[in-house]
């Protein structure tokens, strides 16, 4: 268990239960109105399915085509706050979407489509830095896109609508900083600190929380935001709160640079939509969105999943996926309200359920929601509780998270450039190159500064980690200032080294040493750290050898 913040005791006005993106944007507005609150995260912050995502900050285009008028328009909003509040890890991305004279809708109606998205986001210029404002949409010609996007089939291929959405550069990095932002403002935050029961007084109130099977936190108000372990994560007490939630696994490939610089929005002869998304030099393709039952602690890429990407891509292909093309997947699970539909076209906006009426009160559960909406779900949550608890609850203060910086960000530039200019000219004495300065500038915000004075001091964490753009400091600063406690935190959620493709041995080995000293790891607890590391890679590559074995049934 490592706190960011702290100390940790006494009572707590708001104990929120999963550090996902959705317990994160709760606890920032609940710390932001002057609640002292406390934070339990059972892995590590943002591991769950907020490390899953197609790093779309977006308004949701394709749920238009469900009338879900609500979502895109909320979905557009936060897109623009939350580029606003981190221009360095949130910019535009431009996708393609692609028309055939085989497939409805057609071109026209995409057209349409699009137009009305881009007339609901009409202020998503408004106060964004110069260099990275969104173009207008316009059509792509078929000769022009097959140059744009060499592996795409011409077979009944129309053109694409060249329009505009935002990247989550760095999910893992941005949720971090979302969290720094809670701490600064007061709050606490505890990783490897499971949630194993509820703490309830006489008449049967939730007061609070025990952690880890014997630790035990006061709160006035719990909120539970599991994500797809809503339930599970109050135990016994599930049914008693009639917590549903529908779970809908998502898997990616990761693979080589298949070449396209913008996002294509993929239609299979199979029905399926899928994303193929340049990505740090390597192209997402995904996600599946197949409904799952059983615990989330199970999903795992399958052979059907990898299959089921497969078909949908090379139906739309000049040439067929090969094995040599993907380096790993990614799996998530996406905790949806049940609206009864499908999982593919179930609303994405969020719940927030008072278990009061229930006999469970003081305790609150959220379900659904997106990446980008966690912002909203945040406020909402706060104002949900602090009107139903305003006799319990100290007086707060006002907190608008709509036009704030995160704490780390660059603040008032004109361009992101200039900030990144700016940037990469401090802390001169760290002999590093200008690349990796930026680098680092987009990582961390202002506080590259302090990672730049580790390599002042300790010249040899300037070492760069093999496949990434990486250096040792970033393994320093994870132990010292980021709460990570196991190798795992620091590869996949602290660098980025972990999040592009396998991880090479020698890479793991390098950072576990560098480490190992900080948290304690005898030689015995590091090599475990690493072969535990090494071993889910090689699962993940023996279902993919599976799929893409000769006679393998697609
Ligand atoms: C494949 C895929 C692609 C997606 N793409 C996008 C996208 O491009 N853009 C977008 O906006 N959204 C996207 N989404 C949706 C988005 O990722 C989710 O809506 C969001 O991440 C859910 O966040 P969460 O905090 O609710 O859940 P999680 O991130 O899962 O967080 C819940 C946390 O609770 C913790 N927890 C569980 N039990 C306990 C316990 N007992 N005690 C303490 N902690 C506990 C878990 O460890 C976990 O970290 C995608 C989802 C998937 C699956």
């Amino acid at each position: 268990m490592s706190v960011l913040g702290g100390p940790v005791g006494g009572h707590y006005d708001v104990a929120v239960i999963g550090g996902g993106i959705s317990g994160v944007q709760i606890a920032r507005h609940a710390a932001g109105r002057g609640l002292r609150t406390v934070l339990l995260e059972r892995n590590d912050f943002g591991a769950g399915t907020s490390a899953a995502t197609t790093k779309a900050i977006h308004g949701g285009l394709r749920y238009l085509e469900q009338y879900d008028f609500r979502v895109v328009a909320e979905s557009v909003s936060e897109r623009r706050y939350l580029g606003l509040a981190a221009p360095h890890l949130v910019q535009p991305r431009s996708f393609l979407l692609t028309a055939y004279d085989w497939s409805a809708p057609r071109a026209p109606v995409l057209g349409a489509g699009v137009a009305l998205y881009e007339a609901m986001a009409w202020r998503r210029n408004a106060g964004v830095p110069k260099d990275i404002r969104s173009p207008r949409f316009r059509w792509i010609g078929k000769k022009a896109l097959l140059t744009q996007v060499p592996w795409l089939s011409p077979d009944g291929l129309t053109g694409a609508w060249r329009h505009d959405d935002t990247l989550n550069i760095h999910p893992e990095r941005l949720l971090l900083a979302i969290l720094k932002s809670y701490v600064a403002d007061g709050g606490t935050a505890l990783n490897h600190a499971e949630v194993t029961g509820l703490l309830r007084d006489d008449a049967g109130a939730v007061r609070g929380v025990r952690v880890n099977g014997h630790r035990d936190i006061a709160a006035t108000v719990t909120v539970n935001a599991a994500g797809p372990w809503v339930a599970s994560a109050l135990g016994d007490l599930a049914t008693t709160a009639g917590v549903r939630v529908r779970q809908a696994k998502g898997v990616h490939l990761v693979t080589r640079d298949l070449g396209n610089r913008d996002g294509v929005f993929v239609r299979g002869r199979n029905g399926r939509h899928i994303v193929v998304n340049p990505w740090q030099g390597k192209t997402l393709v995904g996600p599946t969105d197949t409904p799952m039952s059983g615990s989330a602690d199970e999903a795992a890429t399958e052979v059907e999943d990898i299959n089921l990407l497969r078909e949908t891509l090379d139906s739309v292909s000049a040439t067929p996926l090969v094995r040599e093309d993907v380096e790993s997947t990614i799996v998530g699970v996406r905790p949806l309200i049940d609206d009864g539909s499908d999982t593919y076209t179930s609303s994405r906006r969020f719940e927030i359920r008072d278990h009061a009426p229930t006999g469970l009160p003081g305790l609150y559960s959220v379900t659904g929601g997106k990446w980008t909406t966690g912002r909203a779900m945040g406020q909402k949550v706060t104002d949900t509780l602090i009107r139903a608890h305003r006799g319990s609850l100290p007086p707060t203060r006002d907190f608008d998270s709509r036009h704030l910086d995160l704490s780390t960000s660059f603040g008032d530039y004109d361009t992101v450039t200039a900030a990144f200019e700016a940037a990469a000219a401090r802390v001169p004495s760290a002999d590093l190159p200008r690349d990796t300065r930026i680098h680092l500038a987009r990582l961390y915000g202002t506080e590259h500064e302090a990672v730049l004075r580790l390599v002042v001091e300790d010249p040899r964490l300037a070492t760069p980690v093999p496949g990434s753009s990486d250096i040792l400091a970033q393994a320093v600063y994870a132990v010292t200032h980021e709460a990570a406690e196991t190798l795992q935190d620091v590869l996949d959620r602290r660098m980025t080294v972990g999040t592009l493709g396998l991880v090479r041995e020698t890479a793991a080995r390098l950072v576990a040493a560098t480490v190992a000293p900080l948290l304690g790891w005898e030689a015995e607890r590091r090599d475990a750290e690493v072969a535990g590391y090494l071993g889910l890679q090689a699962a993940e590559t023996a279902v993919l050898d599976e799929a893409f074995a000769p006679g393998s049934s697609r």
